[in-house]
């Protein structure tokens, strides 16, 4: 048998220590370098062999894990090398590739971007002594009259060539694994992290456990990813089924689209809106970069905008440089323009579901809305394509964009409204002032105290081309839309009797609190709170940033409705003067109840308004008794 001894001309001693040590937690990538480098053997095979009208058998790449004799092997049916390949391939191109990372390292010193890059590509062969203490690579190789090679190598600078027995086209490395590599020879740790990287890789990859003769060999992986097949042959099935895959503990998602761009970079993928967790805190990393479909990360920080950070899917794409989240990617003129061409395709298919499936996109609102809102806010192209397909609820329960609210306003209301959209803070505003115009056929927009207050006071300084956008809080607008009655001189003492009781002289009150009559139609309601917009809003911004320390007093008017029962014997009670007190508790109740259906009352309030409350039922019980 003969033998051949060579050695490494790399220049930096102990370069496995430091690697070792740089990549600790990085064990596993071995696994996907190994296992690419057999597709990537396999596809040269084949194309060399169909450029020369070869056949070349089924491509296959096979591995075994056998933990009693500390053995993983990997073989593939690739194009194979000779030893002088080898030689030049991997003891030299490998090893020196090696050295270069080091050397990267080296010159990132000690900065985060270190961290990325470790882990992604760049290690290649080498990543093989990670885990072994001595590597076997045993080839033939597909040009004619090759023979076959054998190449051992202990991780150092010296290897070995001898004869090989092979008599099949291909590669098979061996991997003698050492202490480092132990929890890989559990089979079904190595099977997860074979999964985790190999999944979708284009050739079939077939598993053996050599502790357990009875299990057959399986295959991991799929070969054709949905995102690599044509959109046109795809049914919902298809995408359901494989979201389920990719994501097995989800429920099914909402919606999806696909991608597929050639120019200018190629990009393939796939992505899910998923259903919302309300319970749990929403993950990120739902989407899994590739790249020729061998997984590379689950960041796409910086791809993908955060206000797509929800969705879930794949994105496949050699034109990603593959430390994508680092920071100082986010000025890359390429990764823009992917990241345009992501908000672009989202955009374009949410308008799509709008036109053509208006009752699914109603449906996935609950989830969705709140990212279309920051999307509108955070991305100027988003905005102008999706703020038209932004969803309130009226006061009817039905989900409406802005166009269809003010279409539906009675032509009336249309005239004294001039283009403004009347609002109401869910929770926070009257709910009997809406009930009221909705009984003359006025709708409100439901908003929240979240996003809405945001997403408001952006559409009004963007507007949309011609269009405007003003919003009014309900409280603010109410008067406006009913139609006023004259107030008359009885009203007029209602104001006053109010006035005086409420605010008096008091320099202090007058500053907050106003008093103002309307008559309104509903004469059970016997006063409101009306709000200045623009002060609202702005105590709405602050508290929707959580400054609720700060919270700015905001003049109020109450505006008290003459024809209500209680304001009307409340002033009689005053004008005959032998119950002015009671005139009084009346007036106060009257403020209280109006707050209590707007913003409710302070503990102190609270406290004035039971003790009254109690007050004035015993005497009213007095009557009856
Ligand atoms: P890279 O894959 O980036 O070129 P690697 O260190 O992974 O770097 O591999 C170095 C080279 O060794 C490859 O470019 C290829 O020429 C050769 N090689 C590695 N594995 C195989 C294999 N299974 N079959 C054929 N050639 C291989
Ligand atoms: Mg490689």
């Amino acid at each position: 048998m003969t033998t051949r001894k060579g050695s490494i001309s790399v220049k930096t001693n102990d370069i496995f220590p430091i690697i070792k040590k740089w990549l600790y937690s990085e064990h596993d990538i071995f696994i996907r370098e190994l296992v690419s480098n057999a597709c990537d053997a396999i596809t040269k095979r084949s194309t060399l062999a169909r450029s020369q009208g070869h056949e070349t058998p089924e491509a296959k790449v096979s591995i075994s894990v056998d933990k009693t004799n500390r053995l993983i092997t990997i073989s593939d049916n690739g194009l194979g090398m000779t030893e002088a390949e080898v030689e030049k391939y991997i003891a030299q191109l490998a090893f020196s590739g090696a050295e270069e990372f080091v050397q990267k390292m080296k010159d990132l010193g000690n900065t985060n971007t270190k961290d990325e890059i470790i882990g992604k590509f760049g290690l290649g062969f080498y990543s093989s002594f990670m885990v072994a203490e001595k590597v076997e690579v045993e080839s033939l190789s597909m040009s004619p009259g090759a023979v076959a090679t054998k190449w051992t190598c202990l991780g150092d600078t010296d290897y070995e060539f001898s004869e090989s027995t092979k008599s099949d086209v291909g590669t098979t490395i061996k991997l003698f694994v050492g202490p480092d590599g132990e929890e890989f020879l559990d089979y079904w740790k190595f099977r997860e992290t074979l999964t985790h990287y190999c999944d979708f890789m284009p050739y079939p990859i077939s598993l053996t456990n050599a502790e357990d003769a009875e299990m057959k060999d399986e295959q991991i992986n799929e070969t054709t990813p949905l995102w690599k097949k044509d959109a046109a042959t795809l049914k919902d099935e298809d995408y359901k089924d494989f979201y389920k895959k990719m994501f097995p503990m989800d429920p099914e998602p909402l919606f999806w689209l696909q991608l597929n761009v050639d120019h200018p970079f190629t990009l393939q993928g796939v992505l899910f809106f998923p259903k919302i967790n309300q319970n749990k805190p929403m993950q990120e990393n739902g989407i899994k970069l590739y790249s020729k479909q061998v997984f590379v990360s689950d960041n796409v920080k910086n791809v993908v905008p955060d206000f797509l950070a929800l969705l879930k899917g794949a994105i496949d794409s050699v034109d990603i440089p593959l430390n994508v989240s680092r920071s100082s990617l986010q000025g890359d003129p390429n990764i823009k323009k992917i990241s345009n061409y992501i908000i672009k395709k989202v955009a374009e298919s949410l308008k799509k579901l709008f036109n053509t499936d208006r009752e699914r996109y109603e449906k996935a609102w609950e989830d969705i809305g709140l990212f279309v809102k920051y999307g509108c806010m955070q991305d100027e192209k988003f905005d102008e394509v999706m703020r038209k397909f932004v969803l309130f609820k009226n006061t009817d329960g039905k989900l409406v964009t802005l166009e269809e609210y003010q279409a539906a306003l009675p032509e009336k209301v249309k005239e004294k409204l001039k283009d403004k959209y009347v609002y109401f803070e869910k929770n926070l505003s009257d709910e009997s002032l809406r009930k009221q115009l909705q009984a003359e056929g006025i709708q409100v927009l439901e908003t929240d105290q979240y996003i809405d207050p945001h997403f408001m006071q952006h559409a009004e300084m963007k507007g949309l081309g011609e269009q405007k956008y003003k919003f009014s809080a309900i409280d603010s607008e109410f008067e406006n839309l009913l139609d006023s009655d004259v107030t008359s001189a009885d009203d007029i003492k209602v104001k006053d009797f109010f006035k005086q009781v409420l605010v008096g002289d008091n320099k202090e009150l007058e500053g907050r609190l106003d008093v103002d009559v309307k008559n309104l139609k509903n004469a059970s309601s016997s006063a409101y709170f009306k709000v200045d917009e623009q002060m609202k809003r702005f105590q709405q911004m602050t508290k929707s940033m959580g400054q609720s320390a700060f919270s700015m007093p905001v003049k109020k008017t109450l505006v008290v409705n003459p024809g209500n029962v209680l304001v009307k014997n409340a002033l009689k009670i005053w004008e005959k003067g032998e119950k002015k007190d009671l005139a009084e508790k009346i007036a106060h109740h009257v403020q209280d109840l109006a707050s209590l259906s707007s913003e409710g009352l302070t503990s102190e309030e609270k406290e004035k308004f039971v003790t009254r409350s109690q007050s004035l039922v015993s005497e009213l019980s007095q009557f009856i008794v």
